[in-house]
Parts: C-alpha cells; structure tokens; sequence
C-alpha cells in the first residue's frame, strides 16, 4: 500500500474542498477505499475521514418521499421500520449485501460508489483492463465472463454494477444529490451510472469535487408493494449472479403498473421500460403472457461464452420478483 496522511473533515464545505483536490480520496465507512489501496485500485496521497459530518447521517420519512443521508449506514437503513414498512425492496437489497459487519460500517453514499467485481480489474497482478488502465485491453472478453454483462456492455468493458441497493433505488426513481463547490446537482439514479462504451474507467456522473450528500424516493402506491431478490453463486457474502427489484399496483391479480430492474446483469441498474408497458392488464399468475411481456426488453441482450443463461435466469426471477410484490406468492 502507498504511504498516505489522514485527515479529519469538520465541515461539509471542507469535505467538499478536499474532494476536489487531486490526489485526495474521501473516507467514509471504508469498506471499499480500503480495499481499492490494498489491491492498488486506489492510491491516494491524503485521505479525508468525512464520519464526523453528522448532517449527512439521517433517516427522513416525509408525507412525500424518503431521505437517507449520504452517511446513513447500510444496516441503520435495512432495518428501519420506516423503509421496510414503505421500501422493503430497499430493505431487503442491503440486508443481502455482505456480511453484517460490513453493513454496519458501510454508508449509503459509499455504496453507489462502489466499483465492480471483475476479477480482472481487481486482479493482484495487473492484468488487461480498460476500467483499471485505460487502452490496455479486456482480459474478460476472452477470458471468463460467467459474472460479467449480457445487456449494456461495450467492445471495451463487459463489468457488471456491484450495488444490489442501486437496482432497488432503480425501481423507486431515487434521485442523487450531489453537492460542488459551487453548486448542488440533483441527478436520477439512471443517469448516476453511465454505460462503459470506449471510457470504461468513467462510471458515474459525478464531477470532480463533487460529493454525494443525499439520495431520496418519492413515496407511491406501487412502493410498499415492492421485493427484491437476489440469485448468487451460494447464499451469504456473495455478489449477484442475477437480482431484480420489482415493484407492483394491482387490482385483484391484475398488473395495473409496476417498475423492474435488473441486477448483475449490466454495467448499471437496468431497468425493464418496455416490460413495465407490456405486463400491465395481465393477471399476476399468467405466467406464459408474462415471460412474453419480458422478452423485448432482452433482445438486446449479447450474451458471451459463459454467461448467456442470464437471460432466462433473469426473465424466470423478474416474474417471480412481481409474483411476490404483488403478494401472490
Ligand atoms: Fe476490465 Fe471491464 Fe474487461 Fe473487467 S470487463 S477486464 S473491468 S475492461
């Protein structure tokens, strides 16, 4: 690990200034930061400690929407009667986001930041990876691609989102803001993610100096009547083969308007717009017609040499998902 000097932030504006500052990289639960420096992602120079600003760390239920602090803790947040009352796909996401250790310290700001699980880009050794070293190649293009993208991958970048939190806050609308030096940005979670095309190395919308200070749902019908799951290689401490968030309004077993996404499929949170049109007006239990409803969605879809039963993984789980949100099953 590279020799660095720490520094505590007593203010937001002053988190803010070392944002901006080259060489300087913000901590917050350090759960990932830690892990860019061992594995030489991340060197910083300086690293600024950002846990003593208490007014990024809240839990905010208003008639109209639901506030979490950049620095809510993944765990505060999961267990909150407010989002498993009004959220639970929320809810549900981070409880199955590592180990409880983890959730405890991690924040939700720090969360979106993750970066992804390719075994390439967090190699010891370095190995081709334009996210890692741009212009050096994609070793999981011709190498093992089981984990990596079906839908919204490039010729330079196949890597998956890590965040199953993200794909819940896909289906809710979240809004992220960010603060500057000199102005606050309020960005829709399916823009704060940007899709790898030929600059695989930028993932997100966040300017420089920029910080996440909040990210916020609007309250809806269809909200409480959400649910998540999450398809993994074994069942604890493990990262998503396939996930969908689904939420669902019904009028008996009838689908009257729903969100879905989709996780661990692309390089971002996907969401199913197409699929939200086809399955309205059809009943919770037809199966056949639903499987229909999904199919536009993944004509897309460019499958590699491992990973191509996503596909059908993700449409079987996607029903499912709506099945149970919808209280079906
Ligand atoms: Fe790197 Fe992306 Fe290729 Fe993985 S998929 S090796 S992160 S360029």
């Amino acid at each position: 690990m590279t020799p660095f000097t720490y520094a505590r932030a007593t203010s937001l504006s002053s988190a803010i200034a070392a944002a901006g500052t080259q060489g300087v990289s913000l901590l917050a639960g350090g759960t990932e930061l830690l892990n860019w420096m061992k594995e030489g992602i991340a060197a910083p120079r300086r690293v600024v400690d950002i846990n003593a600003l208490e007014e990024l760390d809240y839990i905010e239920l208003t008639a109209t929407e639901l506030r979490l602090g950049a620095l809510a803790r993944m765990s505060a947040v999961a267990e909150h009667p407010d989002v498993c009352r009004e959220f639970p796909a929320l809810s549900i996401a981070l409880e199955k986001s590592a180990s409880q250790q983890i959730r405890n310290m991690a924040s939700m700001g720090g969360n979106l930041m993750q970066r992804t699980r390719c075994p390439y880009f967090r190699a010891e050794v370095q190995l081709p990876c334009n996210k890692r070293a741009p212009g050096s190649g994609c070793a999981a293009r011709e190498g093992d691609d089981r984990s990596h993208a079906v839908l919204g991958g490039s010729a330079h970048c196949i890597a998956t989102h890590p965040s199953d939190a993200a794909v819940a806050l896909a289906i809710f609308d979240a809004i992220v803001r960010v603060q500057g030096a000199r102005e606050t940005r309020d960005i829709p979670i399916d823009d704060f993610y940007v899709l790898p095309g030929e600059t695989p190395h930028v993932e997100n919308a966040l300017a420089p100096g920029e910080v996440i200070v909040q990210i916020a749902m609007p309250r809806s019908a269809m909200t409480p009547k959400s649910h998540y799951i999450k398809l993994r290689e074994r069942t604890s401490y493990e990262f998503a083969l396939v996930s969908v968030a689904a939420s669902v309004e019904t009028e008996g077993k009838v689908i009257r308007a729903t969100r879905v996404a989709l996780g661990g499929v692309a390089p971002k949170p996907w969401r199913l717009r197409s699929a939200e049109t086809e399955l309205v007006g059809l009943a919770l239990d037809d199966e056949a017609a639903m499987y229909r409803a999904l199919e536009p969605d993944f004509e897309a879809a460019r499958p590699g040499r491992h990973n191509g039963f996503k596909i059908e993984l993700a449409r079987r789980t996607a029903i499912r998902a709506l099945q149970v949100a919808g209280g079906l099953a």
